[in-house]
């Protein structure tokens, strides 16, 4: 690449050397055409008609006479170095002359004489000029020549070529110093503009470039500083959406997650890394994570706002998928997966299709004990012994009250579950409550022959709450220990406070409930031997209802046992102030 200074010295040397050649070659014509014209006005000053005239009488006399005559004319300057008359006769031979010449060349001008007429042209292109004047006397006829190798113009023309000459390498000189400090003025803001530019094309946005002139480069430089602004205006805009995007996307609760059009993962929120229980990295590939689920190049065929559903099971969880296309200037830039985790929602689905199950089923043993109970009262008629009747309607009767248990229990959990249950809410003593339960349940306890002992201190703080549930919840407890402990067990009923709650506990040393059962305790229906539970009375029901009334009082309740040794219910509440 040129420089701009190399440029401008040579477009100035180019300029100097074409203004000095036409100026120069203007000059030396000028001169060469300048001293040819003097020339022939001095000839025609000596020439005149007396002159011819005299010429003419003196022809006569021989060639001698008319050149003593014509020497005599300082006119002519004959005496300038390269000035020479001939006397030629009519043939053109030379007669006499200014210098020992013999013969002269023959020239336009001479041959014109010879003819008769004046020969006075000459051209700046020949080496010479000259001029014939034929003269015709009563000697005879003859011509006068005058002939300038046109030395002096020579001398004059070199010594004029010197100087242009030194001129062109004085200009030469001044231009080349000139165009360095011309190119100086120029360049000092173009590379200014030039390192501008590098900067921001780095994204650097920080300075402004000074304008130092008014001229173009000064408007372009202005130019410069406003596009650099409405640049960074413009990209601060992109970078605000992108940092809005990208708050969205990092802390959106459903998972989003972007492939290429070659199946590279491109972009992926901490959501979907979190679904797809995988830390997400750029190698990672879309066939690589849903190749059950989708074809790279399906989703990427698919026309907008067409997408593809799938569901996907991650680990132990469930998730639904949604793939749409996205294309980038024209083209298919990539899929789309949006992945929504829909676990709990699956989960819900099936309680709910097992508590349907469960209740029916519930419902459906009962059901048919009191009708085939019923049926057989019936069919037997008289035959059937009164007390066998006594006791099938007393089944019924049974069977008809663990519906309505059922029924009840299944009402107050809907209750709960539409936070329809009302709360009959007041200050009550803790102990009182731990008291009544334990007086309720000593006859039961007693016809099992268990030991049933309680141990709470006299002062223990009151609670807010509705008593009537929390001693439902308490009584449903000591009533589990009663059943779930054969006879002759023990169950100790002991209660306390600390740090701001209450606590009441039952331990019994019965059957126990295996490990793997405990955490599903609070199921709907769930009981670790259902047999044993429906004999005893229970729904199954029991701790559900229990752990909803504690949570409505911002109360806990936590279940140990060890299978074969005994269970402890312990039930916390918060102290009312
Ligand atoms: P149920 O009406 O059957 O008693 P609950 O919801 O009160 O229903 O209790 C659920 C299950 O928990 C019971 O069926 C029983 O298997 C188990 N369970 C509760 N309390 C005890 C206990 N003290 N000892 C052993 N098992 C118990």
């Amino acid at each position: 690449m040129r420089s701009l200074r190399t440029k401008l010295v040579l477009i100035m040397v180019l300029l100097i050397l074409a203004l000095m050649t036409v100026a120069g070659s203007f000059l030396i014509n000028g001169v060469g055409n300048f001293y040819i014209g003097q020339f022939y006005a001095q000839m025609e000053r000596t020439f005149s008609q007396e002159f011819i005239r005299q010429l003419q009488e003196l022809s006569g006399d021989g060639p001698e006479r008319m050149k003593e005559l014509l020497m005599a004319q300082s006119d002519l300057g004959i005496d300038l170095t390269g000035r020479n008359v001939y006397i030629l006769d009519s043939a053109g031979n030379v007669l006499d002359g200014s210098d020992q010449a013999e013969a002269v060349s023959m020239t336009a001008n001479l041959l014109a004489a010879l003819n008769g007429e004046v020969g006075q042209n000459s051209s700046i292109t020949t080496s010479y000029m000259d001029l014939a004047v034929p003269v015709a006397g009563p000697g005879g006829s003859c011509i006068v020549y005058v002939l300038d190798s046109k030395a002096t113009v020579n001398d004059l023309t070199s010594d004029l070529l010197g100087i242009i000459l030194q001129a062109l390498v004085m200009g030469l000189a001044i231009s080349v110093v000139l165009s360095f400090l011309m190119s100086q003025i120029l360049s000092t803001p173009l590379r200014a503009l030039s390192k501008g530019t590098r900067r921001v094309a780095a994204g650097d946005f920080s300075e402004k470039l000074a304008v130092t002139s008014r001229d173009e480069i000064g408007a372009l430089t202005e130019n410069f500083n406003y596009m650099s602004q409405v640049l960074r205006d413009t990209l601060g805009e992109v970078e605000n959406e992108r940092n809005k995007l990208s708050t969205l996307f990092l802390h959106m609760t459903d998972g989003v997650a972007a492939f290429d059009a070659s199946g590279r993962a491109i972009h992926f929120n901490p959501a979907a890394a979190q679904m797809l229980g995988r830390a997400l990295r750029e190698e990672d590939r879309f066939e690589d994570i849903f190749a059950e689920e989708a074809e790279l190049a399906l989703v990427l065929a698919l026309k907008s706002p067409e997408y593809v559903e799938a569901e996907k099971a991650a680990g132990d969880r469930s998730l639904e998928l949604f793939m749409a296309p996205f294309s980038s200037e024209g083209a298919p830039g990539g899929v789309i997966v949006v992945i929504h985790d829909v676990t709990e929602q699956r989960k819900s689905e099936q309680t709910r299709r097992e508590f349907v199950a469960n209740v029916s089923h519930e419902l459906r043993t009962p059901l048919t004990n009191v009708k085939s109970y019923a049926e057989t009262i019936v069919s037997a008629g008289d035959e059937l012994p009164p007390e066998l009747a006594q006791q099938f309607l007393g089944v019924i009767i049974n069977e008809a009250d663990r519906m309505t248990r059922i029924v009840q229990d299944l009402l107050t959990l809907s209750k709960f579950d539409y936070g329809k249950m009302e709360m009959n809410i007041s200050r009550f003593a803790f102990r009182r409550a731990v008291e009544d339960v334990f007086e309720a349940v000593a006859i039961d306890a007693k016809n099992h022959r268990h030991i049933l002992t309680l141990d709470a201190p006299e002062a223990l703080p009151a609670v807010n709450g509705d008593r009537e549930r929390i001693e439902q919840v308490l009584m449903n407890i000591v009533s589990n220990a009663i059943k779930y402990t054969p006879d002759g067990g023990k169950i100790a009923v002991s209660a306390g406070a600390a740090e701001g709650r209450v606590w009441a506990k039952v331990a019994d040393n019965g059957i126990g409930i295996p490990e793997k059962d405990l955490p599903r305790l609070f199921e709907r229906f769930y009981r670790v031997d259902k047999a044993r539970s429906r004999e005893s009375g229970g729904t199954g029901l029991g701790l559900s209802i229990a752990r909803e009334i504690l949570s409505q009082h911002k109360g806990e309740i936590r279940i140990e046992s060890v299978s074969g040794q005994g269970t402890t219910v312990t039930v916390t509440l918060p102290a009312a102030e």
